[in-house]
């Protein structure tokens, strides 16, 4: 569904208790600050709220269940259409992306091995990496991304997108060493001793469930 998102953002009634933000976003993400900056056309500076809430945030609005959560939440839907508060967030959080011009922060001396570069070792590498960390990011394949990468098909989540994400890592100070897999010659001991202060494990769920569901088969 194509919207205009200039018109869309208007509908919003700014609710003084935002049930798409409360209720309906499981990241809290500030959705009537973001609208109301965008409606100012403070482009820039909404962009920078939904990063420093979410740093995924422009992959959320491509592929989060949003009728399942802010949409789903939006005090206009009861009666008409929910804002469509994806597209906004998708404008806003692309174009920040493209424009922001990211570097390393001062650093605070501490090193960092992250494993797995799904969207939770990507934010949290770009976290630290923002509050001064030395990050190493090291992924078993050859791409970024985990199941962004691998799961989700190109056309619900363009790959340009993924990418984007390396560059933002490589721009705040992060290494990334893929086709590097923890756990077989190289441990998480190993990192310790190589000096890491903490290493965060972000590995996905990959193996399938398999056998009975759980229940007792008696
Ligand atoms: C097919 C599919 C479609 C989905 N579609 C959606 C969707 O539309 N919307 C939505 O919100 N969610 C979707 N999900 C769920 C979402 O993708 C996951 O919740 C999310 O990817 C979890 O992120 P993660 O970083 O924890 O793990 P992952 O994305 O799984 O990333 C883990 C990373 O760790 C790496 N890794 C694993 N072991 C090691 C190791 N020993 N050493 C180094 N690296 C390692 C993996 O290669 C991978 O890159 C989907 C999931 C699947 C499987």
């Amino acid at each position: 569904m194509g919207v205009h998102i200039v018109e869309e953002s208007k509908r919003c009634l700014m609710c003084k208790r935002a049930m798409c933000q409360l209720k309906g976003c499981p990241v809290q993400t500030p959705i009537p600050q973001v609208i109301e900056l965008f409606r100012e056309r403070k482009i820039d500076e909404a962009g920078e709220v939904l990063f420093a809430n979410n740093p995924m945030s422009a992959v959320c609005s491509a592929v989060c269940n949003h009728m399942g959560q802010c949409e789903g939440a939006c005090i206009q839907g009861k009666k008409g259409t929910p804002i469509h508060f994806s597209s906004i967030e998708h404008y806003i959080s692309t174009t920040y992306l493209e424009r922001h011009e990211f570097a390393p922060a001062p650093s605070c001396g501490k090193r960092v091995a992250v494993i797995g570069s799904g969207p939770a070792g990507i934010t949290v590498a770009i976290k630290l990496a923002q509050a001064g960390c030395a990050v190493t990011v090291f992924e078993q394949r050859a791409e970024i991304g985990g199941v962004l990468e691998y799961g989700i098909p190109d056309f619900r989540l363009p790959r340009t997108l993924v990418q984007r994400y390396r560059k933002v890592m490589c721009d705040l100070g992060v290494r990334v060493r893929p086709s590097t897999t923890i756990g077989g010659a190289l441990r998480i001991d190993d990192l310790l001793r190589d000096g890491y202060d903490a290493v965060f494990v972000g590995t996905g769920t990959w193996r399938a469930q398999t056998g009975h569901s759980g229940r007792d088969p008696r």
